[in-house]
C-alpha cells in the first residue's frame, strides 16, 4: 500500500504548491506521513460534518479545496471548530491535504474545470504563470470561447446546469439578449480579477462573490466605453457578470482530480506489474454534501 507522503509527494506534482498565491498556505495540514492510505475522501470544505462522513467511510485521507487555517494559528484545542475538526482527524487516523489555489492554477484545476464544463475552446490562464516543467499553460482563472455564440441569457441557463445543485442558482448583471461567445471564468471568488477579465475582452466572466460596489462600477464604465465607441451599451458593455455559488463554481474541479489523483498514483507506485498495481489502488469518493452556507433562497415570489 502506498503511504501518505508517497500520495502527497504525487497530489503536488498535479497541484505543485508554487503555483500558490503568497498569502495561501496549502499542502498537508493533518497526517502522519508513514500512515497508509487507500482510500481518500474528497469534498470542497473541510467542516466537522464532512470529515465524519470522511471518518464512516473509512479514508484514510481527505482531500479538500478550501484550506482549514487561513491564519497562524496557536492552539488546535478542541472548544475551536477548527482544533475540534483537527483532534477528530487524528483521532481518526486521517490526514488533511488542501488543494487551494495551488489547485485553482493547476493543469485540470479548478478554474480549468469550470472552462471546460461550459465548453470553451482555445483557453489560456486569466494570470499565467510562468513554469518551464509545465507541459500545459497553468495560471488563475481562465478565458475561452463558446464553440457559437449565445445569449446572456442561454449562456446564464447552461452555467446553472454544469453546476453542482444550489438553492440560489446564479445572478446575472447584463442585458440578457446581448450575444456572448468570449468567456472568463475563476472558481471561487474573483472580484480581483476585474482588469485582467477586461483585458482579456471576455464577454461575460463567471465567478462567485461578486459584490455591489465592483460590479456597478465595472458595468457603468462598460456601458461609458460603449457609448465612447459608438455601439449600443445594451450589446456591447462588457464583460456582463454571472455571479454562481462558491462552492458550486468549485466542486467541478473533483470530475478531474477523481480520476487524475488515483491514476497518477498508480503511474508512480504501481510499477509494470500486476501485484504492484494492486497494492497502488487507491479508493476516491466524492462527498455528495452541499455545503453552501446558504441553506434557502427566498425570492419575489417565495411564499
Ligand atoms: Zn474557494
Amino acid at each position: 500500500m502506498v503511504n501518505l507522503s508517497q500520495v502527497v509527494s504525487v497530489l503536488e506534482t498535479l497541484y505543485p504548491l508554487r503555483y500558490a498565491e503568497e498569502w495561501d498556505e496549502p499542502g498537508l495540514i493533518v497526517g502522519d506521513p508513514f500512515a497508509p492510505v487507500s482510500k481518500i475522501y474528497c469534498a470542497v470544505d473541510p467542516t466537522e460534518g464532512i470529515v465524519d462522513e470522511a471518518l464512516a467511510w473509512g479514508a484514510d485521507l481527505l482531500v479538500t479545496h478550501h484550506p482549514l487555517f487561513f491564519r497562524s494559528v496557536h492552539t488546535v484545542a478542541g472548544s475551536g471548530f477548527r482544533g475540534a475538526i483537527v483532534n477528530k482527524l487524528i483521532g481518526g487516523h486521517c490526514g488533511l491535504w488542501v488543494g487551494h489555489t495551488n489547485a485553482d492554477a493547476a493543469y485540470r484545476g479548478v478554474s480549468e474545470a469550470l472552462a471546460d464544463a461550459l465548453g470553451l475552446i482555445d483557453q489560456v490562464p486569466l494570470v499565467p504563470i510562468s513554469d518551464p516543467a509545465a507541459s500545459h499553460s497553468v495560471g488563475l482563472g481562465r478565458v475561452g470561447n463558446l464553440a457559437t455564440s449565445v445569449s446572456l441569457q442561454d449562456f446564464a441557463r447552461a452555467v446553472v446546469k454544469v453546476l453542482p445543485p444550489t438553492q440560489r442558482g446564479v445572478d446575472v448583471a447584463g442585458d440578457m439578449t446581448m450575444p456572448v461567445r468570449r468567456v472568463a471564468v475563476l472558481g471561487g471568488s474573483g472580484d480581483s480579477l476585474f482588469d485582467e477579465v477586461r483585458a482579456s475582452g471576455a464577454d461575460a466572466y463567471v465567478t462567485s462573490d461578486l459584490r455591489h460596489h465592483p460590479v456597478l462600477d465595472a458595468r457603468q464604465q462598460a456601458v461609458r466605453e460603449a457609448q465612447l465607441r459608438g455601439e449600443d451599451p445594451a450589446m456591447a458593455a462588457r464583460p456582463a457578470f454571472i455571479n454562481t455559488p462558491h462552492y458550486a463554481s468549485e466542486k467541478v474541479w473533483f470530475r478531474y482530480a477523481l480520476e487524475d489523483i488515483p491514476d497518477a498514483i498508480i503511474a508512480r507506485f504501481g510499477g509494470t506489474e500486476g501485484e504492484g498495481r494492486e497494492k497502488a489502488r487507491v479508493e476516491m469518493k466524492l462527498s455528495a454534501t452541499n455545503t453552501d452556507p446558504f441553506s434557502a433562497h427566498f425570492g419575489p415570489s417565495a411564499e
